[in-house]
Parts: C-alpha cells; structure tokens; sequence
C-alpha cells in the first residue's frame, strides 16, 4: 500500500504533508521526487493537477438517482468536463446569468497516475495516483433544456478541485459530503458508489486513454441542491480535507 500523505500544489511548486510536517515535493509528481526542505504550512492553494480530461460519472448513487427520478444506469455513465472549468480551493463559483438553477454536487475525484489504456479491473487502482475532492457544479435547468451535459457542466469556474491529493486511501469506504453555509446536505460514503473506482477506470480506458494528472470523478450522492450569491460551499471528503468555495453572480 502507498504511504498516505498530503499534495498540496501552492505558487511556488507542490508542498508535501508527511505527518504534519510541511516539505517541498522534489522532482516530477507523477515520476521520481522526494521531499525535500521544510516550508510552512501552504497558505494560498491552487487547483491540485490541471489534466487533460475531467471524466464524470453521472448517477453513480442510488440515492441520487431516485432524487433526480431516473432508473439506476446498466452501466457508468459518462461525461467530459473542460479543464477549463476548474478553480482553486477558495476561488468564487460564478453564477452565469440567465441560466437558473445552478447546483452543487460533492464528488470524490480520482486522480490518475500513469496512462492507463484498455486496464483490467484486476489492474485498475495501480493507475491511481490519489484522491482529492470536486464539486460537479451543475447548470440543472440547462441540463434539462439540453438533454445532454456539455454546456450545463462546462462553464468557467464549475470544477473546484482541491484541497490537494491524498495518495494511499482506500476509496471502499471514504466518508463524502456537502456542507452550505456551514450546514450537511450530503453525506454519504464511497461504499454506495454503484461503480466502484476499480469498474470506472477499467471501464473508461477501454473508450479513451487515461492520462497522469486526469481527473475521474465519481458521481455525486443525494442531497444536491442549488447555489447562490453569497453563499459558500464545503465538498469534505475523510482523508483529505474540505474543499471550500465561495459563490457570486456574474456581474
Ligand atoms: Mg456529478
């Protein structure tokens, strides 16, 4: 099993925490590195990799399913977001105007650590370099109107990612959920994911190649709700921390 640590990715290069002690990362993240002098805790984060894909997976707990009326899928359902979308822990999510309703969805991302290409299940989670947290911000009215993802999931600003990446978790039982203004409205665990990560990434690189530092993220749980301005919203995931985003209208 990979040793559990803490990546942050800061201004000044990736920061490592082993054991509450804070070293910058040396080397190249997804090859060699080792740690090396010891820095103070990060203050300012970006978003942790910024990949080359974002792959959903929509409906992927039966609770949200049933809260969005729709039967459980026979298999993963996919969608692209644009790498574009993402932001940094602390970035506002913009409201665009004129779209209505505008949801949160709380996510555990999968971040892939070498190129994965037609893997087994058997396989599959030695491609994964860590974990971090994602909010699926989704346009739903859009999505209804649409009747496909790409603009209702695609506008600047819609992926938060981060705190960081948390390397040797095991994502059998994870604890997820989603916090507005301080107060849960998801909470759940990876042990309801319909496809579990094993599936979802042997599934995925059978269509498209899986690149370090893409992203896979894996479906949101029940209690999604919409967003507005002013508000601020927490994707907590056990193991690696809260990934905390304030929200404002475009203007
Ligand atoms: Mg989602």
């Amino acid at each position: 099993m990979t040793t559990m640590r803490r990546i942050f990715r800061t201004p000044a290069g990736y920061v490592v925490d082993a054991d509450g002690v804070y070293r910058t990362l040396e080397g190249d993240l997804f090859g060699e590195w080792h740690a090396g002098a010891e820095v103070p805790a990060p203050t300012t984060l970006l978003a942790p990799v910024m990949p080359s894909k974002i792959v959903c997976i929509g409906l992927n707990y039966k609770d949200h399913a049933a809260e969005q009326g729709k039967p459980l899928p026979a298999e993963p359902l996919l969608f692209l977001k644009p790498s574009s979308a993402i932001i940094a822990p602390g970035e506002a999510i913009v409201l665009p105007a004129g779209v209505g309703r505008v949801d949160y969805e709380s996510e555990v991302a999968v971040v892939i650590g070498r190129r994965a290409t037609k893997v087994s299940e058997a396989d599959a989670l030695s491609y994964v370099f860590g974990l971090t947290c994602m909010n699926d911000v989704t346009a739903r009215d859009l999505q209804k109107k649409d009747g496909r993802y790409t603009r209702a999931k695609g506008f600047d600003t819609f992926a938060p990612l981060g705190p960081c990446i948390a390397t040797g978790l095991s994502t059998d039982d994870l604890a997820v959920s989603g916090l507005l203004n301080g107060e849960v409205r998801q909470q759940s665990s990876t042990r309801e994911l319909i496809f579990p990560v094993a599936t979802l990434i042997a599934y995925i690189s059978r269509i498209m190649t899986l690149l370090p530092g893409d992203i896979v993220s894996t479906g949101t749980p029940a209690g999604i709700g919409p967003l507005q301005a002013g508000d601020e919203i927490v994707v907590r995931v056990q193991g690696i921390g809260e990934l905390r985003n304030p929200v404002r209208s475009d203007s």
